[in-house]
C-alpha cells in the first residue's frame, strides 16, 4: 500500500516531467555565475515579481537568514510575529548568524497591523536596540496557512516607507496565498525590499528557494550566501527543477487547498477534536481534546500507512501537497473516522 505522508508539503517526490528537464539541464559553475539554468531561474523569479535581480539558495532558512544578515547590523532588532518561521524553526539564526535580536509581535494567527508595528520601533537612543527590519510570513505556517490580504501588507509598508526600514517577506507559501487572493506577484513586489520563495514546499521541488531584490541588495546577498556555505556549482540541475516547477505547479495548488478545505469538514465533526484552525489554504491544525493521546492518535495513522508528526500541545498538522490524491482523501478520512480514544 502507498505510504501517505501528511507531515509536511516539502515530502513531495519530483515526477517524471520534472526529472526529465533536470537530467537535460544545461549547467556551469554558479560561482563563477556561468551556469545558464541558474541564471534563467534567477532572471525569470526576478521578473514574476517586477524586481531587478534574484539569488538561487539551497532553503529557505537560508534565503531569510542571508536577507536578515544583509539588512542588519549586529546589535540590531528586527520585528516580526511570534508565530514566524524565522523566530521558531531556523535554529536562533537571527542571533548566531546576524546578532540580532527579535521584538516579536502578537498577531491574528500571524498577521499583524501597521499600528503593531508603530508601537515596537524603538526611539533612536542610545539605551534603545536599533530597529533596523520589518519581516513578515504569508501564508503563514502556524496560523494553519493564513493569508495576509494585500492592503494589510500595504499598510505595514507604509509605515516601513515613513521610518526608513526596509520589509522582507518570508514568502515560502506566497503562491498560496496568491491563488486564493488573485493578487498578482507584482502587486507584492512592489511592496517588499526582500522577498524569499521557496521551490521545494507546493511547488514540488526536490531542492531550492529564491531570494529576491534589487541589484545592490541580491549583489550584497549573493557575498553572504558564500559566507554562509551556500555558493554551489553545477546548481542549474537543480534550478531546472525551478523554472519547471514556476511554469507548471502553481495553478494546481488550489487542488491541495480544495483537499485541505474537504478534509477541515470532516476534522471539525470529529468527537475527539478539540478546535481546528480555519482553513484557507494548503495546511489544516487541529487540536486534539486534552485527554486524548498523541502517541495513540499517531500510532494509529502508522498502522494505516500514514505519516503524521505533532505540531505542538495535542497539535497535529496535516499538509496537503501534490503527492496526496482523491483516494488518498478516502484513506485519511477513514483513519480519521476509525481513530478509538
Ligand atoms: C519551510 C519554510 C521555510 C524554509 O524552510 P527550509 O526547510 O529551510 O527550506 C521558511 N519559512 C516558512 C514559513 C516555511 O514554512
Amino acid at each position: 500500500m502507498k505510504i501517505i505522508d501528511l507531515r509536511s508539503d516539502t515530502v513531495t517526490k519530483p515526477s517524471k516531467a520534472m526529472l526529465q528537464v533536470m537530467f537535460e539541464a544545461e549547467v556551469g559553475d554558479d560561482v563563477f555565475a556561468d551556469d545558464p539554468t541558474v541564471n534563467a531561474l534567477e532572471e525569470k523569479a526576478a521578473k514574476l515579481f517586477n524586481k531587478e535581480a534574484a539569488l538561487f539558495c539551497s532553503s529557505g532558512t537560508q534565503t531569510n537568514q542571508i536577507a536578515i544578515k544583509v539588512h542588519t547590523q549586529p546589535g540590531d532588532e528586527l520585528i516580526c510575529d511570534r508565530t514566524t518561521h524565522i523566530y521558531n524553526y531556523e535554529g536562533g539564526g537571527i542571533a548566531f548568524n546576524s546578532g540580532v535580536q527579535v521584538r516579536y509581535l502578537f498577531g491574528d494567527k500571524g498577521r499583524f497591523t501597521a499600528e503593531d508595528v508603530i508601537q515596537n520601533i524603538n526611539d533612536d537612543n542610545v539605551h534603545f536596540p536599533k530597529t533596523s527590519l520589518v519581516c513578515i510570513e504569508n501564508t503563514v505556517n502556524k496560523g494553519g496557512g493564513s493569508i495576509w490580504s494585500l492592503e494589510q501588507m500595504q499598510s505595514i509598508k507604509k509605515v516601513c516607507d515613513d521610518k526608513k526600514l526596509p520589509l522582507h517577506l518570508d514568502g515560502a507559501r506566497i503562491f498560496n496565498a496568491l491563488i486564493e487572493t488573485k493578487n498578482t506577484t507584482q502587486e507584492i513586489g512592489a511592496i517588499f525590499n526582500s522577498i524569499s520563495i521557496c521551490l521545494s514546499k507546493g511547488l514540488g521541488c526536490p531542492v531550492g528557494s529564491v531570494l529576491i531584490g534589487d541589484k545592490d541588495f541580491i549583489y550584497k546577498a549573493r557575498r553572504i550566501r558564500k559566507v554562509f556555505g551556500g555558493g554551489m556549482r553545477q546548481a542549474g540541475y537543480l534550478a531546472a527543477a525551478g523554472i519547471f516547477a514556476l511554469n507548471n505547479n502553481i495553478v494546481r495548488l488550489a487542488d491541495d487547498h480544495k483537499k485541505a478545505k474537504y478534509l477541515e469538514q470532516i476534522i471539525q465533526h470529529l468527537d475527539y477534536v478539540d478546535d481546528v484552525i480555519t482553513v484557507e489554504t494548503n495546511l489544516i491544525i487541529f487540536k486534539l481534546k486534552v485527554q486524548i493521546s498523541m502517541p495513540h492518535f499517531i500510532h494509529h495513522f502508522e498502522n494505516h500507512q500514514i505519516k503524521i508528526v505533532p505540531a505542538g500541545v495535542q497539535t497535529i498538522r496535516f499538509a496537503m501537497h501534490l503527492d496526496v490524491d482523491d483516494s488518498d482523501l478516502t484513506r485519511i478520512t477513514e483513519a480519521l473516522k476509525s481513530f478509538n480514544f
